[in-house]
C-alpha cells in the first residue's frame, strides 16, 4: 500500500513535463468561450481535469488539496505592494505568513521566496519554518502558552516574541540577561473592541484568551509600567481581526495599539516602542472567484485611520494567514455514492470533516461553496435546468459530517467529483484524524498559457502504515503488559 502511495506520488511529481496528452486535452479545453487562464476558477477547471488524467484522485486516494502557485504568488505581491511601498525609506514591512493557516514547508518556501516571513505559534511551527529556510530575524512567535524552553530558544535564535500576559514578561526577565542580544520582543495587547459576526473566531472581545485587555481597570497602567521597567521591551502587537471581524474594526484595534505606542515612548521620553505588529485577521469572501482589493483597500484603510503608522518611526509587521492562501486552495473529492433519505437526495463524498472541519462542525459560519465535475473532471452543469436539491455529505462516521445541506447542484452520481473552493488555509493543511482516515495528498500546480497544468507534490498522502504507527503501532502491547 504505501509502495503504491510512494509510487503514485513520484509520478504526481514526474509527470510534470512529460504529460503530452494532457497537454491536447487541455488544450481542447481552451476554447474562446472559456475564462482567460489568469483567471482563477478557469486554472482551477483545468487542474480538477488535469488531476483526474494524472491520477492524483482515484479510487485509492479519494480526495485530494490542490492548490494554485500563481494565486499565492499573486497574494503575496498584492500584499507587499499595498503595504511596502508606503514604508519610509530603509523601512521595509515584514509580512509575516500566519503558518498555521497552510501548515506546509513548500508552501512557507514559496512565500519566503515571495518576500514573506513567517508567525509561528507552537514549536511545530518554529520547525516548519525554519526547513522552509525562514531565517529567524523573519519570524515571529506568537504563542499564548509558550513555555520557557520555547521562549529560551527563540531568544537564542534570534526569533522575535509576542509575549501574551504579565507571567510570561517576568519569564522574560529571567531569560534576557542570559543573552547578549536581543531579537524584538513585543507585548500582545487586546484593545477589547468586541466581537464580529464568529464569537470562536473574534479575538479581542473584553474576554478574549489573548494579550493584555487594554480597557480592564487599571491594565493599561500596568502596560506602561511594564515598558518602562524593561528597556528591552520594544514591540506592540495586535492582532485584532479574524474571518468575521469588519476590516474597520481591525483598524480601530491597530488603532489603539498605536496609540498606546505614542503613550509609552512619551512615557520613557524616548522611542522605545520601534515595531508595531498588526497582526493579521483579514477576512475572505467565500463567495466569489473574483479577485478582492482587500490588502490594497486595508492599507488604505490604516493609513486613513491611523497615519502615524507609516510615517517611518515604526517598524512594521503583518502576519497574515486566510487572506493570503485561502484563494489558492481546492479540495478535490470523488462522490462514491449518491442517495435518498426522507425526500433529500444526498451525496456520500470523501470531504468531510477530516478535511473541512470548521464548516463541518459550525456551518453557518462557515460555509463553502461546492463545485460539480464529472467523472473525467469535466465542469458539471445543469446546463440551464433546475439543479437537485442535496446535502453533501463527507465519510466520516457520524450524522452531521456534512459539508453543505439542502444545496441545489447539478445531480451528482457516483464517481463524480466535487469541490470546495477558498480552502487554501485551515482546511487541507490542517485535517482532523477522526475515523483514521489519511492526511490528503496536497499538489501544488501551474496551468501556462496553453492551459497545460504541471503538478508538484506539496505532501503526499499519509499512508496506512503512517496511520497505524501513529497510533502507537510501536507499543502494541504496552498495555497488555502493564500488571
Ligand atoms: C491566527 C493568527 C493570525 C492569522 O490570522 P488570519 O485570520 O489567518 O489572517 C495572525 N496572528 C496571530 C497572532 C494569530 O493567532
Amino acid at each position: 500500500m504505501s509502495a503504491s502511495r510512494a509510487g503514485r506520488t513520484d509520478n504526481a511529481d514526474s509527470t510534470n513535463s512529460a504529460d503530452s496528452t494532457d497537454n491536447a486535452d487541455n488544450a481542447d479545453s481552451t476554447d474562446s468561450t472559456a475564462a482567460p487562464v489568469h483567471h482563477l476558477s478557469h486554472r482551477r477547471d483545468l487542474a480538477v481535469r488535469a488531476a483526474v488524467r494524472q491520477g492524483l484522485v482515484d479510487e485509492r486516494q479519494p480526495v485530494a488539496g490542490l492548490l494554485d502557485v500563481a494565486a499565492l504568488r499573486e497574494r503575496a505581491a498584492a500584499l507587499r505592494a499595498a503595504f511596502d511601498d508606503v514604508s519610509a525609506p530603509g523601512t521595509t514591512a515584514l509580512h509575516a505568513f500566519a503558518v498555521k493557516a497552510a501548515s506546509l514547508v513548500p508552501v512557507l518556501r514559496l512565500l519566503r521566496d515571495a518576500g514573506l516571513g513567517a508567525e509561528v505559534a507552537s514549536p511545530g511551527e518554529l520547525a516548519l519554518a525554519r526547513a522552509a529556510g525562514v531565517p529567524p530575524e523573519r519570524i515571529v512567535l506568537d504563542s499564548p502558552a509558550k513555555t520557557t524552553e520555547e521562549l529560551r530558544e527563540a531568544l537564542r535564535l534570534g526569533v522575535a516574541v509576542n509575549a501574551d500576559n504579565p507571567q510570561e514578561l517576568a519569564r522574560l526577565d529571567a531569560l534576557v540577561p542570559e543573552f547578549d542580544q536581543q531579537p524584538p520582543i513585543g507585548l500582545r495587547v487586546n484593545p477589547q473592541l468586541g466581537a464580529g459576526s464568529i464569537n470562536a473566531m473574534s479575538t479581542a472581545t473584553a474576554t478574549s484568551k489573548f494579550g493584555v485587555p487594554l480597557r480592564d481597570a487599571g491594565a493599561r497602567e500596568e502596560v506602561r509600567r511594564a515598558f518602562l521597567a524593561r528597556p528591552w521591551l520594544s514591540r506592540l502587537h495586535v492582532h485584532s481581526g479574524s474571518q468575521g471581524v469588519p476590516p474597520e474594526l481591525m483598524a480601530e484595534g491597530v488603532a489603539a495599539g498605536h496609540e498606546l505606542a505614542e503613550e509609552v515612548n512619551a512615557a520613557a521620553g524616548r522611542r522605545q516602542v520601534t515595531g508595531i505588529d498588526i497582526g493579521g485577521g483579514l477576512p475572505v469572501d467565500f463567495t466569489t472567484d473574483e479577485p478582492a482589493d482587500d490588502f490594497a483597500a486595508y492599507a488604505a484603510l490604516l493609513r486613513r485611520r491611523v497615519p502615524g503608522l507609516f510615517d517611518g518611526r515604526y517598524a512594521l509587521v503583518t502576519e497574515f494567514g486566510r487572506a493570503l492562501a485561502a484563494k489558492a486552495g481546492t479540495v478535490l473529492a470523488r462522490v462514491e455514492y449518491t442517495k435518498s433519505a426522507g425526500g433529500r437526495a444526498i451525496a456520500v463524498t470523501h470531504a468531510g470533516a477530516q478535511t473541512a472541519v470548521r464548516t463541518v462542525f459550525a456551518p453557518d459560519a462557515w460555509p463553502l461553496r461546492v463545485l460539480t465535475y464529472d467523472a473525467a473532471g469535466g465542469v458539471k452543469t445543469t446546463s440551464g435546468a433546475r439543479g437537485v436539491v442535496q446535502d453533501v455529505a463527507g465519510p466520516c462516521c457520524f450524522a452531521g459530517d456534512l459539508v453543505a445541506t439542502g444545496r441545489e447542484l447539478p445531480e451528482l452520481a457516483p464517481g463524480d467529483l466535487v469541490a470546495l473552493p477558498d480552502t487554501g488555509a485551515y482546511y487541507f493543511s490542517t485535517p482532523f484524524g477522526y475515523n483514521s482516515l489519511p492526511r490528503p495528498g496536497v499538489y501544488g500546480f501551474t496551468v501556462d498559457r496553453s492551459g497545460e497544468v504541471r503538478f508538484a507534490t506539496v505532501r503526499r498522502a499519509q499512508t496506512l502504515a503512517e496511520i497505524v504507527a501513529e497510533a502507537g503501532g510501536a507499543h502494541d502491547d504496552a498495555l497488555t503488559a502493564l500488571r
